[in-house]
């Protein structure tokens, strides 16, 4: 069974969207991801921190779906990591209205030893150089390292994060951010410089309008499953990520041709994690109802076209 070491942040989030709040519910990359990659028979553990606020059923919560927390520590005098949303009503966008860091402000982390020669990695949302430091950790070079990260890391710490970028193989970033991190608007041109920071492989996530994977000239898409109810999309990047990475994990193939896949199984369990808030529909959705989805994505993508 492939090992996967997730770190990301923990979070509480407060969010505000078209149909409803939220006050203080589980949120972060991790999270998510864990949540995500659970749906696939894999050793997952996830690697961060949390404040003594922290409650004990969100942390049963990820166990009883045996995600190893024994990383998780917990700063009893601290608090968690908290951020608050607003979402536009294209629901596509939002704006952040709080990060408050608290205990991720200056958390080391500490890779559980019997992870350490984990052949995947997911580097998630947190400080560029949390993400380096479990990299440092793993005592044989993971198969495969994936990094997401977001505009609030570019804004306040973009040499720390263009250093760790260097060192994965995959990024998976929104458009927004891509253009952002390369100061090109055409997304094909942004592919290619973060390429040639680092990563063989850029995925770029374009929300309802589904995902691009880049690979030197190569280039996959596919489209977000067209939804009748979009809840709250907090957390579908991470859902697609941890999806992601957790079907390359699971089936032990980082070729281009399987990554495609992953990128369809990443965007079917992000299509989830939008019916509810936070990671609500995460919690419960089954294999039944992924594969079912699955079907759909084929019939939604399938055509046969004579040429004239
Ligand atoms: P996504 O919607 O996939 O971009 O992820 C949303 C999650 O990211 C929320 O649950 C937040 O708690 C978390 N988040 C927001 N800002 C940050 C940040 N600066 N660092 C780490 N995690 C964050």
């Amino acid at each position: 069974m492939s090992k996967l070491v997730i770190v990301g942040s923990v979070a509480f989030d407060a969010i505000e969207t078209p149909f409803g709040k939220t006050d203080k519910i589980l949120g972060g990359a991790a999270p998510f991801i864990g949540l995500s990659a659970s749906q696939f028979d894999i050793d997952a553990s996830i690697v961060s921190v949390v404040g003594g606020d922290f409650p004990q059923e969100y942390l049963d919560l990820l166990s009883n779906r045996s995600i190893d927390i024994s990383a998780i520590e917990i700063v009893k005098e601290g608090k968690t990591f908290f951020w608050s949303g607003r979402y536009h009503n294209d629901m596509n966008s939002r704006d952040t209205l709080v990060t408050e860091l608290n205990t991720l402000a200056d958390f080391n982390p500490v890779v559980p030893e019997a992870y350490r020669d984990a052949e995947y990695v997911m580097l998630g949302n947190l400080h560029p150089i949390v993400q380096q430091g479990v990299l440092d950790q793993m005592k044989t070079k993971p198969k495969l390292v994936v990094l997401d990260t977001m505009n609030f890391w570019m804004d306040c710490a973009l040499e720390d994060l263009l250093r760790v970028i260097k060192n994965v193989d995959v990024i998976t970033i929104n458009d927004e951010e891509a253009r952002q991190l390369t100061g090109e608007y055409s997304l094909v041109v942004a592919a290619r410089k973060i390429h040639e920071m680092g990563p063989k492989y850029v995925v770029i996530k374009k929300g309802e309008h589904g995902a691009l994977l880049f690979h030197d000239d190569s280039v996959f898409y596919a489209p977000a499953l067209p939804l009748e109810e979009v809840f709250d999309p907090t957390g579908a990047g991470d859902t697609f990520a941890g999806g992601f990475t957790g079907y390359l994990a699971k089936t032990d193939d980082i070729s281009f041709e399987n990554m495609k896949n992953a990128v369809i199984y990443g965007s079917t369990l992000a299509s989830f994690c939008v019916e509810k808030f936070g990671t609500e529909r995460m919690e419960n959705v089954s294999r039944e109802e992924v594969h079912k989805r699955l079907q759909q994505f084929k019939q939604l993508t399938q055509f046969d076209i004579e040429l004239t």
